[in-house]
Protein backbone atom coordinates (compact mmCIF):
# COMPACT_ATOMS: atom_id res chain seq x y z
CA UNK A 1 0.00 0.00 0.00
CA UNK A 2 0.90 3.23 -0.92
CA UNK A 3 2.25 6.25 2.40
CA UNK A 4 0.49 8.40 3.04
CA UNK A 5 2.24 12.39 3.75
CA UNK A 6 0.52 15.53 3.46
CA UNK A 7 0.71 19.53 3.98
CA UNK A 8 -1.81 20.90 6.58
CA UNK A 9 -3.12 24.42 6.33
CA UNK A 10 -5.88 26.59 6.03
CA UNK A 11 -5.78 27.47 1.84
CA UNK A 12 -3.37 25.28 -0.43
CA UNK A 13 -4.76 25.68 -3.78
CA UNK A 14 -0.92 26.80 -5.14
CA UNK A 15 1.11 24.46 -2.82
CA UNK A 16 3.99 23.55 -5.10
CA UNK A 17 5.01 20.91 -2.50
CA UNK A 18 2.75 17.90 -3.99
CA UNK A 19 5.25 18.48 -7.25
CA UNK A 20 8.47 18.70 -5.37
CA UNK A 21 7.39 15.64 -2.77
CA UNK A 22 6.57 13.58 -5.66
CA UNK A 23 9.80 14.26 -7.91
CA UNK A 24 11.08 13.17 -4.06
CA UNK A 25 9.46 9.96 -3.82
CA UNK A 26 10.42 9.02 -7.65
CA UNK A 27 14.23 9.94 -6.90
CA UNK A 28 13.91 8.04 -2.77
CA UNK A 29 12.23 5.00 -4.74
CA UNK A 30 9.69 5.33 -2.27
CA UNK A 31 5.44 4.37 -3.49
CA UNK A 32 3.80 7.04 -1.63
CA UNK A 33 1.10 9.75 -2.08
CA UNK A 34 1.53 13.61 -0.81
CA UNK A 35 -1.91 15.07 -0.13
CA UNK A 36 -3.23 18.60 0.41
CA UNK A 37 -4.99 18.84 3.75
CA UNK A 38 -6.80 21.85 3.83
CA UNK A 39 -8.98 21.87 7.43
CA UNK A 40 -10.52 24.74 9.29
CA UNK A 41 -8.99 26.16 12.79
CA UNK A 42 -11.91 24.55 14.89
CA UNK A 43 -10.97 20.96 13.49
CA UNK A 44 -7.37 21.28 14.03
CA UNK A 45 -7.07 19.16 16.86
CA UNK A 46 -9.36 16.30 15.18
CA UNK A 47 -7.31 16.57 11.95
CA UNK A 48 -3.96 15.86 13.63
CA UNK A 49 -5.14 12.86 15.69
CA UNK A 50 -7.33 11.72 12.72
CA UNK A 51 -4.02 12.07 10.60
CA UNK A 52 -2.38 10.04 13.48
CA UNK A 53 -4.64 7.22 13.88
CA UNK A 54 -5.17 6.32 9.92
CA UNK A 55 -1.65 5.86 10.12
CA UNK A 56 -0.45 9.39 7.73
CA UNK A 57 3.53 8.92 8.22
CA UNK A 58 4.40 12.77 8.13
CA UNK A 59 3.07 16.24 7.65
CA UNK A 60 4.11 19.31 6.44
CA UNK A 61 2.33 22.47 8.28
CA UNK A 62 1.65 25.99 6.54
CA UNK A 63 -0.10 29.15 7.62
CA UNK A 64 -1.62 29.68 9.83
CA UNK A 65 -1.47 26.66 11.82
CA UNK A 66 2.70 26.52 12.34
CA UNK A 67 2.65 27.45 16.38
CA UNK A 68 -1.23 26.40 17.03
CA UNK A 69 -0.05 22.23 16.19
CA UNK A 70 2.47 22.75 18.62
CA UNK A 71 0.07 21.92 22.05
CA UNK A 72 -1.54 18.53 19.82
CA UNK A 73 2.02 17.22 19.74
CA UNK A 74 4.47 14.44 21.76
CA UNK A 75 7.54 15.74 21.14
CA UNK A 76 9.50 18.72 19.62
CA UNK A 77 13.05 18.73 17.78
CA UNK A 78 16.46 21.39 19.09
CA UNK A 79 15.24 23.78 16.33
CA UNK A 80 11.59 23.67 17.52
CA UNK A 81 12.63 24.66 21.37
CA UNK A 82 14.29 27.87 19.75
CA UNK A 83 12.30 28.89 17.01
CA UNK A 84 8.66 27.91 18.89
CA UNK A 85 7.21 26.69 15.61
CA UNK A 86 6.71 23.92 13.68
CA UNK A 87 6.15 22.85 9.84
CA UNK A 88 6.96 19.54 9.63
CA UNK A 89 5.41 16.66 11.64
CA UNK A 90 6.98 13.20 11.94
CA UNK A 91 4.12 10.61 13.02
CA UNK A 92 6.31 7.87 14.16
CA UNK A 93 5.75 4.38 16.79
CA UNK A 94 2.62 6.26 17.99
CA UNK A 95 3.80 9.77 18.59
CA UNK A 96 3.69 13.21 16.95
CA UNK A 97 6.95 14.71 16.75
CA UNK A 98 7.78 18.50 15.53
CA UNK A 99 10.78 20.15 13.72
CA UNK A 100 11.23 23.16 11.55
CA UNK A 101 12.71 22.62 8.18
CA UNK A 102 12.46 26.13 7.24
CA UNK A 103 15.22 26.65 9.41
CA UNK A 104 17.35 24.33 7.48
CA UNK A 105 15.53 25.14 4.08
CA UNK A 106 16.77 29.23 4.57
CA UNK A 107 20.57 27.61 4.76
CA UNK A 108 19.97 25.40 1.99
CA UNK A 109 18.99 28.56 -0.15
CA UNK A 110 22.07 30.14 1.24
CA UNK A 111 24.69 27.29 0.51
CA UNK A 112 23.42 27.23 -3.09
CA UNK A 113 23.62 31.16 -3.75
CA UNK A 114 26.97 31.24 -2.27
CA UNK A 115 25.90 33.73 0.48
CA UNK A 116 27.93 34.03 3.49
CA UNK A 117 26.23 35.46 6.29
CA UNK A 118 28.94 35.01 8.86
CA UNK A 119 30.36 38.84 10.07
CA UNK A 120 27.29 40.03 7.81
CA UNK A 121 24.75 42.66 8.61
CA UNK A 122 21.09 41.62 7.64
CA UNK A 123 17.57 43.48 7.84
CA UNK A 124 15.17 41.00 8.11
CA UNK A 125 11.30 42.78 7.19
CA UNK A 126 8.62 41.35 8.56
CA UNK A 127 8.30 39.23 12.67
CA UNK A 128 5.99 35.87 11.97
CA UNK A 129 7.12 32.53 11.55
CA UNK A 130 9.54 32.77 8.81
CA UNK A 131 11.26 35.74 10.17
CA UNK A 132 11.59 33.66 13.58
CA UNK A 133 13.32 30.31 11.45
CA UNK A 134 15.29 33.18 9.17
CA UNK A 135 16.70 35.26 12.46
CA UNK A 136 17.36 32.16 14.33
CA UNK A 137 19.36 30.70 11.58
CA UNK A 138 21.36 33.62 10.92
CA UNK A 139 22.01 34.13 15.00
CA UNK A 140 23.11 30.52 15.05
CA UNK A 141 25.97 31.06 11.91
CA UNK A 142 27.41 34.22 12.88
CA UNK A 143 25.34 36.81 11.67
CA UNK A 144 26.93 40.04 13.16
CA UNK A 145 24.05 42.35 13.51
CA UNK A 146 20.36 41.78 12.58
CA UNK A 147 18.13 44.08 12.73
CA UNK A 148 14.07 43.54 12.16
CA UNK A 149 11.75 45.97 10.67
CA UNK A 150 7.89 46.16 11.90
CA UNK A 151 5.12 47.63 11.22
CA UNK A 152 4.87 47.91 14.92
CA UNK A 153 8.27 49.12 15.92
CA UNK A 154 6.63 48.64 19.70
CA UNK A 155 5.81 44.95 18.64
CA UNK A 156 5.66 43.20 21.55
CA UNK A 157 6.74 39.58 20.70
CA UNK A 158 8.66 38.09 23.12
CA UNK A 159 11.30 36.74 20.82
CA UNK A 160 12.14 40.46 19.79
CA UNK A 161 13.05 41.14 23.22
CA UNK A 162 17.06 40.71 22.18
CA UNK A 163 16.43 42.19 18.72
CA UNK A 164 16.34 46.04 17.69
CA UNK A 165 13.32 46.70 15.95
CA UNK A 166 12.54 49.55 13.49
CA UNK A 167 9.34 50.57 11.60
CA UNK A 168 9.71 50.82 8.05
CA UNK A 169 10.48 54.55 7.51
CA UNK A 170 13.17 54.11 9.88
CA UNK A 171 15.18 52.00 6.85
CA UNK A 172 16.67 55.06 5.14
CA UNK A 173 18.25 56.41 8.16
CA UNK A 174 20.46 53.64 8.97
CA UNK A 175 23.78 55.27 8.54
CA UNK A 176 25.87 51.46 8.67
CA UNK A 177 27.10 50.12 6.17
CA UNK A 178 24.71 46.98 5.01
CA UNK A 179 24.77 43.34 3.71
CA UNK A 180 21.50 41.41 3.32
CA UNK A 181 18.28 42.59 3.34
CA UNK A 182 15.37 39.64 3.99
CA UNK A 183 11.75 40.00 3.25
CA UNK A 184 10.17 37.77 5.45
CA UNK A 185 6.43 39.05 4.73
CA UNK A 186 3.99 37.96 2.45
CA UNK A 187 4.40 41.63 0.99
CA UNK A 188 4.11 40.70 -2.79
CA UNK A 189 2.96 37.68 -3.05
CA UNK A 190 0.36 36.07 -5.37
CA UNK A 191 -2.25 37.10 -5.81
CA UNK A 192 -1.11 40.82 -4.45
CA UNK A 193 2.40 40.96 -7.11
CA UNK A 194 1.85 44.95 -7.37
CA UNK A 195 3.07 45.75 -3.65
CA UNK A 196 6.42 45.34 -1.91
CA UNK A 197 7.39 45.70 1.51
CA UNK A 198 10.14 48.50 1.04
CA UNK A 199 10.74 51.24 -1.86
CA UNK A 200 13.30 50.79 -4.40
CA UNK A 201 15.77 53.62 -2.85
CA UNK A 202 15.79 51.39 0.42
CA UNK A 203 17.14 48.35 -1.29
CA UNK A 204 19.70 50.40 -2.93
CA UNK A 205 21.69 50.19 0.66
CA UNK A 206 22.36 46.42 0.43
CA UNK A 207 24.69 43.77 -1.42
CA UNK A 208 22.36 41.08 -1.56
CA UNK A 209 17.95 40.60 -1.64
CA UNK A 210 16.44 37.92 -0.47
CA UNK A 211 12.76 36.94 -0.70
CA UNK A 212 11.32 34.35 0.63
CA UNK A 213 8.50 34.74 -1.31
CA UNK A 214 8.73 31.60 -4.34
CA UNK A 215 5.05 32.60 -6.05
CA UNK A 216 5.42 34.64 -8.36
CA UNK A 217 9.57 33.97 -9.29
CA UNK A 218 10.25 37.62 -9.31
CA UNK A 219 8.46 40.26 -6.78
CA UNK A 220 8.38 43.80 -7.69
CA UNK A 221 11.27 43.51 -4.30
CA UNK A 222 13.32 41.28 -6.44
CA UNK A 223 13.10 43.26 -9.28
CA UNK A 224 14.80 46.33 -7.87
CA UNK A 225 16.87 44.65 -6.43
CA UNK A 226 17.90 43.62 -9.81
CA UNK A 227 17.42 47.18 -11.56
CA UNK A 228 19.84 48.33 -9.17
CA UNK A 229 22.38 45.51 -9.73
CA UNK A 230 22.38 43.60 -6.58
CA UNK A 231 22.08 39.87 -6.37
CA UNK A 232 18.50 39.45 -5.97
CA UNK A 233 17.45 35.58 -4.71
CA UNK A 234 13.95 34.18 -4.47
CA UNK A 235 12.58 31.70 -2.12
CA UNK A 236 12.04 28.49 -4.17
CA UNK A 237 15.67 26.99 -2.80
CA UNK A 238 13.82 27.28 0.86
CA UNK A 239 11.20 25.72 0.08
CA UNK A 240 12.75 22.79 -1.82
CA UNK A 241 15.24 23.19 0.80
CA UNK A 242 12.86 22.32 3.54
CA UNK A 243 11.06 19.48 1.48
CA UNK A 244 13.98 17.49 1.49
CA UNK A 245 14.72 18.01 5.03
CA UNK A 246 11.00 17.03 5.23
CA UNK A 247 11.97 13.79 3.87
CA UNK A 248 15.15 13.15 5.34
CA UNK A 249 13.13 13.32 8.92
CA UNK A 250 10.36 11.01 7.36
CA UNK A 251 12.47 8.19 5.96
CA UNK A 252 15.34 7.85 7.82
CA UNK A 253 17.60 8.97 4.66
CA UNK A 254 20.62 11.73 3.48
CA UNK A 255 19.51 12.97 0.19
CA UNK A 256 22.19 14.13 -1.65
CA UNK A 257 23.00 17.76 -2.15
CA UNK A 258 22.64 17.83 -5.75
CA UNK A 259 19.15 17.11 -5.66
CA UNK A 260 18.02 20.46 -5.10
CA UNK A 261 18.66 21.65 -8.48
CA UNK A 262 17.45 18.42 -9.66
CA UNK A 263 14.07 19.40 -8.51
CA UNK A 264 14.46 22.64 -9.24
CA UNK A 265 14.94 22.15 -13.00
CA UNK A 266 12.14 19.77 -13.18
CA UNK A 267 9.46 22.55 -11.72
CA UNK A 268 10.67 24.99 -14.14
CA UNK A 269 10.16 22.50 -16.83
CA UNK A 270 6.26 21.99 -15.96
P1 LIG B 1 3.28 35.15 9.04
O1 LIG B 1 3.58 34.30 10.24
O2 LIG B 1 1.88 35.51 8.72
O3 LIG B 1 4.16 36.48 9.23
C1 LIG B 1 4.33 37.45 8.27
C2 LIG B 1 4.82 38.74 8.95
O4 LIG B 1 4.96 39.71 7.93
C3 LIG B 1 3.86 39.29 9.98
O5 LIG B 1 4.20 38.85 11.26
C4 LIG B 1 3.99 40.79 9.81
O6 LIG B 1 5.02 41.30 10.66
C5 LIG B 1 4.43 40.96 8.38
N1 LIG B 1 3.31 41.30 7.48
C6 LIG B 1 2.13 40.63 7.33
N2 LIG B 1 1.38 41.23 6.38
C7 LIG B 1 2.09 42.30 5.95
C8 LIG B 1 1.84 43.33 4.99
N3 LIG B 1 0.71 43.35 4.29
N4 LIG B 1 2.80 44.27 4.81
C9 LIG B 1 3.96 44.24 5.51
N5 LIG B 1 4.23 43.30 6.44
C10 LIG B 1 3.32 42.35 6.65
O7 LIG B 1 3.84 34.46 7.73
P2 LIG B 1 5.18 33.58 7.59
O8 LIG B 1 4.85 32.15 7.80
O9 LIG B 1 6.22 34.20 8.43
O10 LIG B 1 5.50 33.75 6.03
C11 LIG B 1 5.94 34.99 5.52
C12 LIG B 1 6.27 34.84 4.04
O11 LIG B 1 7.35 33.91 3.88
C13 LIG B 1 5.11 34.31 3.19
O12 LIG B 1 5.12 34.97 1.96
C14 LIG B 1 5.47 32.84 3.01
O13 LIG B 1 4.93 32.31 1.82
C15 LIG B 1 6.98 32.93 2.93
N6 LIG B 1 7.63 31.67 3.31
C16 LIG B 1 8.37 31.05 2.37
C17 LIG B 1 8.99 29.86 2.68
C18 LIG B 1 9.82 29.17 1.65
O14 LIG B 1 10.07 27.96 1.81
N7 LIG B 1 10.28 29.85 0.63
C19 LIG B 1 8.86 29.30 3.97
C20 LIG B 1 8.10 29.99 4.91
C21 LIG B 1 7.46 31.17 4.56
P3 LIG B 1 4.81 42.72 11.41
O15 LIG B 1 3.45 42.67 12.00
O16 LIG B 1 5.89 42.75 12.42
O17 LIG B 1 4.93 43.80 10.38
Amino acid sequence: MKKLYGLLGERLGHSLSPQIHSILFDTLDIEAYYHLFEVRKENLRDALYGLKALGVRGINVTIPYKVEVMKYLDDISEEVRKIDAVNTIHFINGKAIGYNTDYYGFGTLLDNYNVNIKNRKAIVLGTGGAAKSVVQYLNDNGAKEIILVSRDEFNKKEWLRNFKVISYDKICELQEELDIIINCTPCGMYPNIIDSPVCKQDISKFKIAIDLIYNPEQTVFLNYAKQLGIKAINGRYMLIGQAIKAQEIWNSVKIKSQTIKYINNRLISK
